[in-house]
């Protein structure tokens, strides 16, 4: 049964507050109505003074008394008054008694049983003694007048129902705010529990910046108490790096839409660091002001760190530390497009670096790419960039003028050169650096270029040496692309007659007897002229090209011995390193050899130099031991114009050491040179090596090499490379000479 009856009192303070208003103003303007009424009609009777002075004191103590009971109560009684009165002054006009139905249901609205239930009780009173004892002027009927407490029980029974249909909507609402007080607890409890029980560290913060309410998360990130209330965004343990917390917190309460911004913060407890990447929405009431900052914090400083050193892996090379081809294109490309002034680029590579990674193990030559990427980054500014961009090439970029940059490059080579210890024991390196200015946007690959460009040039003079790009250097670039393009066509005709194989004697120092050849490839071109091999061989060599023609030149040169085998002991040829890096290299020159079997392979004699080998790919050692096992011999050509040529002479198997024309060349009137060619000579003799003296043109040079007892010489002043129908000629001239 309780079940059905409304509780009552339901109303929140102000709500009741706002009502009680609104009902007490009601009944004082009651008053006036009354006076109105009594004024504009049946007059200002005695009915209208009693009424009016008993509902004054009643509204007195509606406004007076504390809230709530009491006040209402004073209300309802002054309602009952007010209608008592208005139908004494009617003269118990029935229709006057609809206002007790008015005052019912607006004493509803306080939705509290205490008024309520007064005002019934009085009116029903109010029927019952004022019908007994004034009936005229209770109501305007004689039944009424005959049984005044039938009629009083007839109008409370009416007022009863009107209060119980009021009851009725007033216990409906109730249940209805219950439903939706539940659902709103229920919502609530399941967003509270998803605020408190999520991983991620959460608040909300008032418009002060003071905490309002933390998750677990949050607390527990910051080691803050259970209850942080009273703690504001100045106190918290964290604080931006960059700014203070106040003038993030401003900058987020500013934003209209939620933001996401990520700081790095400092642990105010141990000075730790920490990338925070925090979500935030403003809440804010219709007028736009702020209520509150619902933030969530994400750690992201482990994301960051592996992020970081993600980047840091891409963009360095890992044995070195230095820069990677990749990140230094991009850092150069940049640099070059801030800035005017030009840019150097260095371009450098290990002389030899692969015999010694060959020769003392890969370890070993890790060492040694780490020693000189610390070596180079010791020499060049802080704001210069360096990288590793292939196995031993090192490139850096130096915001310099080209005399800064040749200075560090000098710095940078003789760095390098300074000894090395290493594992197995102490290493002199040398390298060749390229040196290109490059200015502007867009100029990176170009500077890149050149530089490579000159390094080349600096390792074709002997290594061990810095060379500036220059525009001759540009021009032959454009010379071997068109060298190129011939020798390819040169290569696709009839070899014999597009690339004639010359021969050159090389005779006896004593008495000028022909020992052998050396065999010396010319290029025909479509308009018949003759070019020497130092307008196509280096296109040669970097195209591949050199492969085939060095075969060529091979074929040509044992065809040609075959058919001079009884006049003519060997026949040199000249060997690139490119050709001799070739996996195919030694079976090929065994097919050749099996085809001529009736030649001696030591009859045949490869010339290799020692400054093409510099940059050379593959262990020398093993590849020049097995062309010596196929019984061929080797000579090391241009002897004498490398930096190292005694260290070489020691670690190359050679038969045979041709010294250089600019060794030979003025050598009788200098003391020197002939003092250092007799020592060559000794040690080639004390190696078990021959020795042939390149480019005598002059009698007296002869002379002093005879009596230096150098076995052998070729030169112009014998004869000049001749084709193979004047090599025969002279060979058979010669020959029936020696034979007269
Ligand atoms: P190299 O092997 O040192 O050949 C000797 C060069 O010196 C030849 O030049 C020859 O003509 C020149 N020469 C000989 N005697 C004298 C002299 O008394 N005075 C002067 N000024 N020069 C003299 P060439 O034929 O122009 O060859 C140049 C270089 O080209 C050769 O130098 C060799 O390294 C290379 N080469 C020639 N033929 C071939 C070949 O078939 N294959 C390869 N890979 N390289 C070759
Ligand atoms: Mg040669
Ligand atoms: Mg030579």
């Amino acid at each position: 049964m309780s079940g059905w009856i409304p509780t009552g009192g339901g109303l929140r303070d102000e709500d009741w507050a706002r009502r009680h208003r609104l009902l007490t103003a009601l009944l004082a303007a009651c008053v006036l109505a009354l006076t109105g009424f009594g004024a504009l009609g049946t007059g200002l009777d005695q009915s209208w003074l009693i009424s009016v002075l008993l509902i004054l004191p009643c509204v007195v103590a509606a406004v007076v008394l504390p809230p709530r009971r009491l006040p209402s109560i004073f209300v309802a009684l002054g309602f009952t008054i007010a209608c008592g009165g208005f139908v004494a002054m009617t003269e118990g006009l029935t229709e006057s008694h609809f206002t007790f139905f008015i005052a019912v249901a607006a004493l509803a609205l306080y939705r509290d049983w205490a008024p309520f239930g007064v005002f019934l009780i009085f009116t029903t009173l109010h029927h019952a003694v004022f019908g007994a004892v004034v009936s005229h002027r209770t109501y305007d009927h004689d039944s009424a007048y005959a049984h005044p407490l039938l009629w009083a029980v007839l109008h409370g029974v009416a007022v009863l129902f009107a209060a119980a249909f009021q009851v009725v909507a007033w216990r409906l609402t109730e249940a209805e705010e219950r439903r939706a007080q539940e659902s709103l607890d229920d919502s609530q409890a399941q967003l509270s529990l998803a605020f408190d029980e999520t991983p991620t560290p959460m608040a909300m913060l008032a418009p002060d910046g003071r905490l309002l309410r933390t998750n677990a998360a949050y607390r527990k990130w910051l080691s803050l108490p259970d209850d942080p209330a009273g703690l504001a965004v100045p106190d918290l343990p964290l604080r931006a790096v960059d700014g203070d917390n106040l003038t993030l917190f401003a900058q987020l309460t500013e934003a209209i839409e939620p933001v996401v911004v990520t700081r790095q913060f400092r642990r105010a407890t141990d000075g730790a660091l920490s990338w925070v990447e925090i979500h935030s929405t403003a809440l804010r009431d219709p007028q736009g002001r702020l209520r509150l900052l619902f933030v969530h914090c994400i750690d992201v400083t482990r994301a960051r760190e592996h992020e970081a050193e993600l980047r840091h892996q891409v963009r360095h090379d890992s044995l070195t530390g230095v820069l990677s081809r990749s990140a230094f294109e991009h850092d150069l490309a940049a640099l070059l497009a801030e800035r005017p002034e030009p840019v150097c680029v260095l371009y450098l590579d290990v002389d030899r670096f692969k015999s010694i990674n060959d020769g003392a193990g890969h370890t070993c030559g890790d060492e040694v790419l780490r020693a000189l990427a610390a070596r180079i980054a010791r020499c060049v500014p802080g704001d210069a960039l360096v990288a590793r961009i292939g196995g031993d090439e090192f490139v850096v970029a130096l915001p310099a003028p080209l005399d800064t940059g040749i200075r560090i490059g000098q710095a940078v080579l003789a760095a390098v050169a300074e000894p090395l210890t290493v594992a197995d024991g102490r290493l002199q390196l040398a390298a060749s650096v390229g040196l290109a200015v490059a200015a502007g946007a867009g100029q990176a690959e170009q500077g890149v270029l050149a530089a490579d460009t000159a390094m080349y040039a600096a390792k074709r003079a002997g290594g061990n040496r810095l060379e500036v790009f220059n525009d001759r250097m540009r021009v032959s670039v454009q010379d071997r692309i068109l060298a190129e393009a011939r020798l390819r066509q040169a290569l696709d005709g009839d070899r014999d007659a597009t690339l004639p194989v010359w021969f050159q004697p090389i005779v006896s120092a004593a008495d000028g007897r022909i020992l052998g050849a050396e065999a010396l490839v010319r290029m025909c071109t479509p308009d018949g002229e003759i070019l020497a091999p130092g307008h196509f061989i280096a296109a040669a060599e970097e195209t591949g090209l050199v492969v085939p023609l060095g075969e060529h030149v091979l074929i040509s040169a044992l065809r040609h011995l075959l058919l001079w085998q009884d006049e003519l002991g060997y026949v040199s040829v000249n060997v690139s390193p490119r050709q001799l890096s070739e996996p195919g290299f030694v079976p090929m020159l065994a097919g050749l050899l099996a085809r001529v079997p009736a030649l001696a392979p030591h009859r045949l004699v490869l010339e290799i130099t020692e400054t093409a080998l510099l940059g050379t790919s593959v262990d020398l050692q093993e590849r020049l031991s097995a062309v010596k096992a196929l019984g061929v011999r080797i000579a090391l050509d241009d002897f004498g114009t490398g930096y190292s040529s005694l260290t070489w002479l020691q670690s190359v198997p050679a038969d045979v050491v041709k010294l250089d024309r600019s060794f030979v060349a003025g050598l009788a009137g200098d003391v020197r040179k002939s003092s250092i060619i007799s020592a060559v000579l000794w040690l080639a003799r004390s190696l078990g090596m021959t020795a042939v003296a390149e480019g005598v043109e002059a009698e007296a040079d002869r002379q002093a090499l005879r009596h230096a007892d150098c076995p052998a010489i070729q030169g112009y002043l014998f004869s000049r490379p001749l084709p193979a129908p004047e090599f025969d000629a002279m060979l058979r001239r010669r020959t029936v000479l020696a034979a007269v």
